[in-house]
């Protein structure tokens, strides 16, 4: 993220009015073989990929990456998914047997995932008329379809298939393509080009559903489980079965009426999302964000307020550099604590906030009040296992409303912005902590627990990969990077 994110933002932002204003007026993509098409185009595996991506020794090797302090299995790649190695699964429960399968495991790289991410919507961009960020390895996109001509002119899956080599090409990693009319048609669409779609052979990798004859459209809505459409709680999908609807051709299929009575315009929109009539627009612009939050479970308990305050400063200074990254300013602050309700002892959790008499994005000022707050909150006999800091009642940086009781002169507001600014471009540029408030301490025996962690190989120079460019004559020292 930084200047260029914002730019795009920016750029995209201006799309989102002329699109906007398309989807408002835009009525004509009512069946499923109709002009505008929506993709969603989602990275497969897409933590594993990124290990492979960076360390190319891993490919065709099992490989499972670790949620934070090296918990449960988050990501496998093909190749460990075909061994059996279940989502969810505690690392500890399967240490054994992982070794035994020579399976790779590596701790979560959030570094890499999220530049990886920002790379992959960077090229999906250049690929559709408007881009929805729908999450880390997912986004929708529009486009129009080439008018339908009798020999499949309205068919994107060579699209799809094209956008796919380009995306493998130059980030290395592996997408699938869901093409139909709508949000909800375009999410299914994509869940059955990861698998084998009823009357289409093995897994396609791109599925148009908008261009595939009528009949297999049906199948596939049919042979999509209620549960598996987008949209569908739990709570909804039991009251579906108990009904009798099963699937989403069920559910589309189902008496408007019904379904507006159990849950309202939710429910109707999602059902005319099934009959192709599109009725969620992209969302262009990310809606800004009302609360940021950095909270960590310790690697081991923590029982000192030394070791708790610098916790608290380290998320807090992570906080404040999201918070500017945003572009917000935050007008209060809550610190939480908890024990662990397994440990023995009884369970102690407490949180405490504080409102600041200036909105501030500035990590020193934000400091001074967490502080204070984790003092408060720490007991010396509760072992405790997580904290965290939430940013609240956030607001435009550029409003800035002034307290008539504390003033901020311009020139100091100026030198304070400009010193944050360099602080997180050196961050940016050569690793998060390359600078860091003294409060957040250096040994950190509390930090999270990342024992098998890959390199940083696309945000840090130091961990850059080095290209062998000759054999004996080239010293390594002077390789190119
Ligand atoms: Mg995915």
């Amino acid at each position: 993220m930084g200047p260029t994110a914002t730019t795009s933002r920016q750029a995209r932002g201006r799309e989102a009015t002329v699109l906007n204003g398309h989807q408002a007026t835009g009525r004509e993509a009512t069946v499923l073989n109709g002009r505008q098409a929506t993709v969603l185009i989602d990275g497969n595996n897409f933590y594993a990929s990124c290990e492979a991506v960076v360390d190319p020794a891993v490919l065709g090797r099992p490989l499972v990456v670790l949620s934070n302090n090296d918990g449960c299995i988050v990501s496998r790649s093909a190749e460990a998914r075909a061994l059996g190695i279940p989502m969810g699964q505690p690392y500890f429960q399967v240490q054994r047997q992982l070794q035994r399968q020579g399976v790779l495991v590596r701790s979560s790289n959030y570094a890499l995932y999220a530049d990886m991410s920002q790379r992959l919507m960077t090229v999906l961009e250049e690929w559709v008329e408007a881009l929805e960020i729908y999450s880390i390895d997912e986004a929708f996109g529009l486009l129009h379809r080439p008018a339908p001509a009798s020999d499949g002119g309205g068919d994107l899956t060579a699209w799809g298939h094209a956008l796919r080599r380009d995306v493998r090409r130059r980030l290395g990693l592996p997408v699938a393509v869901g093409i139909a009319p709508t949000k909800v048609l375009a999410k299914l669409a994509n869940k059955w080009a990861k698998t084998a779609p009823p009357g289409g052979g093995g897994r396609p990798e791109v599925f148009d559903l908008g261009a595939c004859p009528p009949a297999q459209a049906e199948a596939v809505l049919a042979a999509t489980a209620i549960e598996d459409v987008w949209g569908i709680g739990r709570k909804l999908a039991r009251w579906c079965r108990l009904r009798g609807c099963a699937d989403a051709r069920a559910l589309r299929d189902l008496p408007t009426g019904e379904l507006r009575h159990r849950c309202g315009v939710v429910g109707v929109r999602l059902q005319q999302e099934l009959r192709g009539h599109a009725c969620l627009p992209l969302e262009l612009v990310p809606p800004a964000k009302r609360e940021t939050c950095v909270s960590r479970s310790f690697s081991q308990p923590v029982t000192s307020l030394a070791q708790l305050k610098e916790a608290v400063a380290t998320y807090t200074s992570r906080a404040a550099e999201k918070l500017r990254r945003q572009g917000q300013r935050a007008g209060a602050l809550t610190v939480f604590v908890r024990s662990s309700p397994f440990n023995g002892t009884s369970f102690y959790a407490n949180a405490a906030t504080v409102r600041l008499s200036l909105a501030s994005q500035d990590t020193a000022v934000l400091l001074a009040a967490a502080l204070p707050l984790a003092e408060a909150l720490f007991r010396p006999h509760k072992p405790l296992q997580k904290a965290g800091v939430v940013l609240q009642q956030l607001e435009e940086e550029a409003l800035l409303q002034h307290h008539l009781l504390v003033p901020l002169p311009p020139e100091q507001q100026q030198r304070r912005s400009a010193l944050l600014a360099a602080v997180d471009g050196l961050n940016r540029r050569y690793g998060s902590g390359t600078v860091q408030w003294a409060a957040c301490g250096l040994a950190r025996p509390w930090a999270m627990r990342r024992s098998q962690l890959s390199r940083a190989a696309t945000t840090r120079l130091a961990d850059i990969p080095v290209a062998w460019a000759g054999e004996q004559h080239v010293q390594p020292q002077t390789t190119a990077t």
